[in-house]
């Protein structure tokens, strides 16, 4: 970057970087986080691509706040407690008018995320975004992959298949009326990645983002956040844990919005194969109960792979390469 690189930083990424983890944020060689007796470091990072991972012309904050969620989501995916993230951003030119509204949709995820910007690097270069995550686990518990047992409801999260329809609404190729439109955009733009279902689902507690009425959250057997498909993601599952994980279509949870699609086997295409949700799919001991704000979308069997009744062509594509 040119001779104002530190100027950049100091104008654009300094300012959201305090959080109760946080001992030494940006400006120095190294960021310091503190860790709480017993716990141990999780770490995870993303890199995303002009015209790869998001259409060119989308907006700079947009595309900040989505790059920080998709990142978040592999801390929720394991059950961490978000600490704080660094940001290496590569740019073509210091475009300040897109650097500020980039920066706001930084702090904006920042924040509702609670994911303070601690460090990072600058450099000149074809647009790349680059989001490494920090965050905590309890020593010896994590949620991972290779836990599911035959047995085991299989649960998501939230809706499916709105951020492939939001993708196909922005590249003009579904056109539905403007409040779908819009809300399928944003589910694009801004996904909400589940750190306080995962943070529950590891410890096996009440979600504290639930109604005061929600029960009691089992804690999970296996988890992944969904960012490949549901069907692919789910075969991770199958794969890691060593079981087959058998899917009913007709359960799975779809926005009013893509509801609304006048093609329903369309609209479960983009919720079985459409990346880029940033939900959960979790597996839960049996008779547990289902979290608030969840469903439950099939069960673990013996043997291997992945099965969607009426869909299969699509769950065989995905078993091929998982
Ligand atoms: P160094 O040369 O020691 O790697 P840099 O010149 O790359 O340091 O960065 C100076 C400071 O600014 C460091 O604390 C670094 O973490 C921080 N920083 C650089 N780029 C960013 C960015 N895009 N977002 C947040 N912090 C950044
Ligand atoms: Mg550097």
């Amino acid at each position: 970057m040119p001779a104002d690189e530190f100027s950049l930083i100091s104008r654009y990424f300094s300012a959201f970087g305090a959080g109760p983890a946080v001992a030494l944020s940006v400006g120095d060689d190294c960021a310091i986080l503190t860790l709480e007796p017993g716990e141990r470091l999780a770490t995870s990072v993303d890199t995303v691509v002009a015209g790869v991972h998001f259409p060119e012309e989308s907006l700079p904050e947009d595309v900040g706040y989505r790059a920080v969620a998709a990142a978040a989501s592999d801390l929720a995916a394991m059950g961490a407690r978000p600490l704080g993230m660094t940001l290496a951003l590569t740019l073509p030119e210091a475009d300040e008018l897109w650097l500020h509204s980039f920066s706001q949709g930084i702090g904006a995820a920042a924040k509702a995320l609670a994911l303070p910007l601690v460090g990072g690097d600058t450099t000149r270069g074809p647009l790349t975004i680059t989001v490494q995550v920090l965050g905590a686990l309890p020593t010896g518990k994590a949620l991972l992959r290779g836990g599911a047992g035959p047995g085991d409801a299989v649960c998501v999260s939230g809706t499916l298949g709105d951020a492939a329809a939001g993708l196909a609404v922005l590249e003009g190729r579904y056109r539905p009326a403007l409040a779908a439109a819009e809300y399928l955009e944003q589910r694009f733009f801004r996904p909400s990645p589940r750190l306080a279902l995962g943070m529950a689902l590891l410890r096996g507690e009440t979600d504290p983002e639930a109604p005061a009425d929600g029960g009691p959250v089992a804690a999970a057997s296996a988890a992944i956040d969904i960012s490949d498909g549901l069907l692919a993601d789910a075969g991770h599952i199958a794969a890691a844990s060593g079981v087959r994980i058998e899917l009913d279509a007709a359960l799975i949870p779809l926005s009013a919005a893509l509801a609304a699609h006048p093609d329903r086997d369309q609209a479960l295409r983009w919720a079985l194969t459409g990346g880029d949700d940033y939900e959960l799919c979790f597996c839960l001991p049996a008779g547990a109960a289902v979290p608030p704000g969840c469903t439950r979308i099939g069960e673990v069997v013996a043997g291997e792979g992945v099965s969607c009744p009426g869909f299969d062509g699509l769950a065989a594509g995905y078993n091929h390469f998982s």
